[in-house]
């Protein structure tokens, strides 16, 4: 299907950033030390200029006392000024860091850094997947801009601890001034709204957990378009739009859409992760990016039909990420898989939600049909945004939840599927790697799933599964490259069976020749001896 290839190859992505940026990797001993608690974001936005100007506020834990401070901003900006706990103090900004020091050390405990800047940031070559700003023009010839920063990292536009593994604890406020009669949408809930002369200024706020890449905003000419969610465990959450004025007419739509979606992620991974404050999208002039509360909307409204009902790919895979990335984090770009995987799997499910478990079966078997084998979906840790990047992430990470799926069975799989999605051991501030996924499914299915996770994470290797004929009516079957016994639907002239194989040959009667795996639950190959 064509949307299923599209999501295969097109969502999320970061490759050859413009600025040549990566984000996370190896962290640094400064970084390691501290603990960013809250991010306080106040800039005026110039569309004319291309420029932004203000400060960023940002709290932190310093666990032992240091001689300077350490975070990442683009050399693009330019730093004016900088204060540690209301003192100024002196700044050095070089090849997009800023170190900061005073006369003395900077004791250990909760402190906080102000640091004045502006400047023209970078502009998005190739948005999302090349990050940057984007001042582009309704048809109306109204300003209409975007950030996207997901494989850069924040520092594009504000100074900040650019890692995956810290996000700020306390949330973020952004403080966001553009001129009268354009409209600021970001993470949280508005505020507060304040115009004087010909300026309007935003107050956004959330108190959750964000990423970094997902504290940001969009700026159009907006309408908004409203309603309000009850979510699975009947809270209500109030759901918005932020449609450009032009397009409102289709805001009604979008929010039907959101509830379709809404409805089949909360029934496989739990509420809706932000009730405390909203369900969000704004309209893009990019395709699309997660932001937290604030889903980047850029795929111009077209819908398709999955089972006889309107379906909008994009919306659906960015508003997943509300649980899989901004709810249940990778600690390391390396771990990448279990946000972009898992995502991709929620795009399966609602195919099968809407058209059933056929379609849902066709769709995993071109996924399966898709997947490159050509590097390991995870390659270690410490890897940084660029290293971690590769399309098997997406369509072989959501294979590997249909292979598991087949493995242990619906009613083990779904519930533990959705206990990584709530549990607060996973979720929120506590961010995950594969070990972790591992464990849990594994604990879940009573014995070690390990070595699966190992040949279809850890390897490019397929599955191999050797046949033999040793007589007219009789197979040999065993597999050669995994040390634990798995299930394995054989076809025979009897039907199909479910047998248990492992490294010792199995023996199977058939007058016509067995076919292994005939449905496509595992990335395979059918070796005939
Ligand atoms: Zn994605």
């Amino acid at each position: 299907m064509k949307y299923v290839i599209l999501l295969s190859s097109v969502l999320c992505a970061f490759v050859c950033p413009g600025q040549n940026l990566k984000s996370g990797g190896k962290l640094s001993p400064d970084q390691a030390i501290m603990d960013i608690r809250h991010y306080t974001i106040s800039l005026t936005v110039d569309p004319d200029q291309k420029s932004i100007d203000g400060y960023t506020e940002i709290d932190l834990i310093l666990s032992v006392p240091t001689d300077r401070l350490v975070f990442d901003l683009t050399n693009v900006l330019k730093v004016n000024k900088v204060w540690v706990n209301g003192k100024e103090a002196k700044q050095e900004h070089a090849e997009n860091k800023l170190f900061i020091t005073s006369g003395s050390a900077f004791n250990s405990g909760r402190i906080k850094v102000r640091i004045a800047y502006g400047g023209q940031p970078t502009i998005a070559t190739r948005p999302p997947w090349t990050g940057g700003f984007q001042w582009d023009k309704d048809s109306n010839g109204n300003p209409w801009i975007a950030i996207t920063c997901q494989g850069e990292g924040a520092k594009i536009y504000f100074p900040c601890k650019d890692h995956p593994s810290d996000e700020p604890n306390e949330g973020a406020d952004m403080i966001i001034t553009v001129p009268k009669g354009l409209t600021v949408a970001g993470p949280g809930l508005l505020r507060k709204v304040s115009t004087k002369k010909n300026q309007s200024t935003f107050h956004w706020k959330t108190n959750y957990t964000i990423a970094n890449y997902c504290i940001l905003f969009n700026v159009g000419k907006y309408k908004v378009a409203k309603r309000t969610y009850t979510t699975i465990d009947g809270n209500k959450v109030p759901m918005e739009y932020y449609a450009l004025e032009e397009n409102f007419d289709k805001a009604g739509k979008i929010l039907d859409l959101f509830e379709q979606s809404c409805l089949i992620l909360e029934k496989y991974f739990g509420e809706y992760p932000w009730v405390k404050e909203r369900i969000g999208a704004s309209e893009t002039p990019h395709l699309g990016m997660e932001h937290q509360t604030n889903i980047a909307y850029g795929n111009k409204y077209r819908f398709e039909k999955i089972g006889g009902k309107d379906f909008d790919w994009l919306l659906h895979h960015e508003f997943g990420h509300e649980w899989w990335a901004n709810k249940v984090t990778n600690r390391d770009w390396g771990h990448m898989w279990i946000q972009e995987g898992i995502c991709t799997y929620g795009d399966r499910l609602a195919i099968r939600e809407l058209a059933g478990e056929e379609q849902y079966m066709n769709s995993m078997r071109e996924t399966a049909r898709l997947t490159k084998n050509k590097i390991p979906v995870v390659r270690g840790d410490e890897v940084d945004s660029d290293s971690a990047y590769q399309v098997d992430i997406y369509g072989k990470g959501a294979f590997f939840m249909h292979t598991l799926r087949y493995v242990m069975g619906d009613a083990i799989f779904f519930p533990t599927l959705k206990k990584l999605a709530t549990d607060p051991q996973y979720t929120y501030n506590n961010t995950v790697v594969t070990d972790d996924v591992e464990k849990l499914f594994s604990n879940a299915y009573g014995k070690s799933l390990k070595p699966l996770f190992h040949l279809f994470l850890y390897t490019p290797d397929k599955l191999e599964v050797s046949v033999k004929q040793t007589y007219d009516d009789k197979y040999l079957v065993r597999l050669l490259n995994i040390d634990m016994p798995l299930p394995m639907d054989i076809a025979t002239d009897s039907g199909l069976q479910r047998l248990t194989l492992d490294t010792t040959a199995t023996l199977i009667t058939s007058k016509t020749p067995i076919q292994v795996d005939p449905k496509v639950f595992y990335l395979k190959k059918v070796i005939m001896e």
